[in-house]
């Protein structure tokens, strides 16, 4: 294809693709692949300008529908340009750099460091949807959505319906706003189970669902919705005295906006360290968020760059790696965990998501194929959760999609397998044969959070038990220097090491080795309750069912699966030689007095100040409280730090009392009496 047609057939591409995502709300393609045919558009139109047009989609933003009275905006709404990497910020900031900073030295005016460093701002960049808001006399009198950027649609009924958005500002000045609307991800997900649960569209993701809200005929219906806002750009009048971006994001705040945090960066270094932490950081946030904004924070020096005709000059938005991609399906391998549970990986064609490769990704248990339909051959969607391992969450059919066969037999051992009542799980019963459970037990034993013994990767524990060295977990203890060294890959140091290793991890503390012996449903948390309850093991091993189902945090499944566990002679007698062996375990609760915080429960949300998260949960720990992961109605205080996740939401939902930072040190430090 020549270069015209191609130019010409990504123009229509991308047309009937913002069609569907900024009219109608409901996007076909990923974002990513819109943007890369966005990419390519741009680039050939760079090559050959010649076939630039007015109506190219790279000279023009978003879109509008008729549904709404226009308006024309008195300022323009701009999009933004990207930059995928910190090349390419640095590009960006060296072509800042070259417009408007002062040089350093004039004889050297060729090299790219000859010029002042410019400060700049990095805000979060929000996945939602762009509205302009106006304010005459501190009273909101009207609100657009970008639309193309040139004239919005009047949508003002729709966005009094916000309570983030404030009618009347706490000043009585005239000032037009822009900002974001998004909705909350836990309110997306309750959307979708009420669309789903009446038989109506579910909405692809948060952006969409926001969109599909705020520009609804009835503004009954976005009042239903939960949406709100953040504030990024403010137009005051002249006499305002606001010379930079941060300093109108600090007068919008003091207006009663809602304003996100942003970050003053004196460096593009600074601003790259910065995208980094927040890439990881977003993770724990209740809203979608797709980038970074970088913006040159002076405003005299914004208005010397400019703007192309679709993006300011003064800004860039650092986009995150996606987290979503798609693949085909070529195999699917059935992989039996520590407690004989089956379940299926996918095994994909590689592709990269978040910057790593991917060719494996989890299915969860069987009823998932089924319910999302999925075959082999089918393509993917895989998306990057909080776990480490990637989850399927949608297919697409293929021509030669081949069923999937569900093994009855266990894939290791071949023992038949067995369905649970009430459980969507299908186990391997033979718990003391099959080695992929003896291994998966062993893996366990010494990952970080139970014994940590460094350097026992998956293919030395493979060998230990595939030559019978090991079949359960004292039988560490008993291994030699030459076992080591029959080992594939090991000689002398490595055999030491792992030797030492194994030595090292001989002192252990109670909670760790709860956790240690992998008893089903027992898992961190859990063991740092029990250990709180039982002065030692051979009190954990002789505890009733009644007493541990008493226990608040442990319950009744917990408690029938720990006296199982404790019923069998086997693992007696394996905890028994472990302390022959020389394994010394110490309750680092026991003869502490101070346990005041007994029966209380504590949710850390947020980034603390003064202390780390995990060192607050240990101190917790210490005067008797648990301190578990998540928010439930039986949890006692949420401790909210600085921005907090979806923590605080539901701390607010479910009416439990919050604590800040400094009522949590006073807790600690015996100050506050009241809790
Ligand atoms: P954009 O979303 O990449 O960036 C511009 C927008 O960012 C602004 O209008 C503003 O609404 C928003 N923003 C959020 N936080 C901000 C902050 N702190 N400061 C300034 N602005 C902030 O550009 P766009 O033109 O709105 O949309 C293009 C994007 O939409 C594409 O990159 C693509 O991912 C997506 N899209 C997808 C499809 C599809 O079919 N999947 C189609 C069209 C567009």
């Amino acid at each position: 294809m020549d270069v015209q047609a191609r130019i010409e057939n990504l123009r229509k591409l991308i047309d009937i693709n913002s069609y569907k995502y900024y009219v109608e709300d409901n996007p076909d393609l990923q974002d990513w692949e819109y943007d890369n045919l966005f990419r390519e558009l741009k680039s050939l139109e760079e090559q050959y300008p010649q076939y630039i047009t007015p109506e190219s989609p790279t000279q023009r933003v978003g879109g509008i529908s008729e549904k709404f009275n226009q308006v024309a905006h008195t300022t323009r709404l701009y999009s933004l340009d990207n930059s995928n990497n910190s090349e390419e910020l640095k590009q960006w900031y060296n072509r800042v750099l070259k417009d408007v900073g002062t040089q350093k030295n004039s004889q050297l005016s060729l090299l790219d460091n000859n010029y002042n460093d410019v400060e700049l701002a990095c805000e979060l960049k929000i996945d939602g949807l762009a509205v302009s808001l106006i304010y005459k006399d501190g009273k909101f009198v009207q609100g657009l959505t970008r639309g193309d950027g040139v004239v919005g649609e009047d949508i003002t009924n729709n966005l009094k319906t916000i309570k983030s958005i404030p009618l009347k500002l706490f000043e009585n000045i005239n000032v037009e706003v822009r900002g974001e609307i998004y909705m909350p991800i836990s309110s997306f997900d309750n959307l979708n189970k009420i669309q789903m649960k009446n038989n109506q569209k579910t909405f692809a993701n948060p952006r969409n669902a926001a969109a599909g809200s705020i520009r609804q005929l009835d503004p009954n219906i976005t009042a239903s919705r939960d949406l709100s806002i953040f504030i990024y750009a403010a137009i005051f009048e002249k006499n305002a005295n606001v010379l930079t971006h941060t300093d109108a994001m600090d007068l919008c705040k003091k207006l009663g906006f809602k304003v996100n945090a942003y970050k003053k960066c004196s460096n593009i270094n600074e601003v790259i360290n910065y995208c980094n932490e927040m890439s990881e950081y977003r993770k724990t946030l209740n809203y979608a968020t797709d980038g970074v904004v970088i913006k040159v924070n002076s405003l005299a020096m914004q208005s010397e760059l400019g703007f192309t005709a679709r993006a300011p000059k003064w800004a860039t938005a650092f986009k995150f790696p996606p987290e979503e991609v798609w693949s085909k399906l070529i195999d699917v391998e059935f992989s039996v965990g520590r407690t004989g549970v089956v379940t299926p990986v996918a095994i994909v064609q590689p592709v990269s998501l978040s910057g790593s490769i991917v060719s494996r990704a989890s299915m969860y248990n069987f009823d998932e194929i089924q319910r999302l339909d999925i075959s082999l051959n089918d393509e993917v969607l895989i998306k990057k959760a909080a776990e480490i391992i990637p989850k399927v969450v949608r297919s697409r059919k293929n021509e030669n999609s081949i069923p999937i066969s569900i093994p009855d037999r266990c894939p290791c051992c071949n023992t038949p397998l067995v369905e649970i009542p009430n459980e969507v799980a299908r186990y391997c019963p033979n718990s003391k044969g099959c080695k992929a459970q003896i291994k998966g037990r062993i893996e366990y034993f010494v990952s970080k959070a139970a014994m940590d013994i460094d350097g026992f990767g998956e293919s030395i524990i493979e060998q230990l038990v595939d030559k019978k060295y090991v079949y359960k977990a004292s039988d560490i203890y008993k291994l030699t220097y030459d076992d080591f060294l029959t080992l594939d890959l090991i000689k002398d140091k490595s055999a030491n090491n792992l030797l030492n290793a194994i030595e090292n991890s001989k002192n252990v503390i109670f909670s760790k080795f709860i956790n240690a012996l992998g008893i089903k449903l027992v898992g961190k948390e859990s063991s740092d309750i029990l250990a709180q309850h039982y002065e030692n093991i051979n009190l954990l091993m002789s505890a009733k069912y009644e007493d541990l189902a008493e226990i608040m945090g442990i319950g009744d499944k917990m408690a029938k699966s720990i006296v199982e566990y404790f019923k069998d002679e086997e693992n007696i007698s394996m905890i028994n030689e472990m302390i022959d062996l020389g394994v010394n375990i110490t309750n680092k609760y026991s003869g502490i007095k101070d346990l005041r915080l007994k029966g209380k429960s504590f949710v850390i949300t947020g980034t603390l100040e003064t202390m780390s998260r995990e060192i607050a949960q240990e101190k917790l720990k210490e005067l008797g409280a648990k301190t578990p992961s998540s928010v439930s109605k039986n949890t006692s205080y949420v401790v909210i730090g600085e921005n907090p996740g979806s923590k605080a939401t539901k701390a607010h939902e479910l009416g439990i009392k919050v604590l800040n930072e400094k009522q949590l040190i006073e807790v600690i430090e015996g100050v506050n009496h009241e809790i």
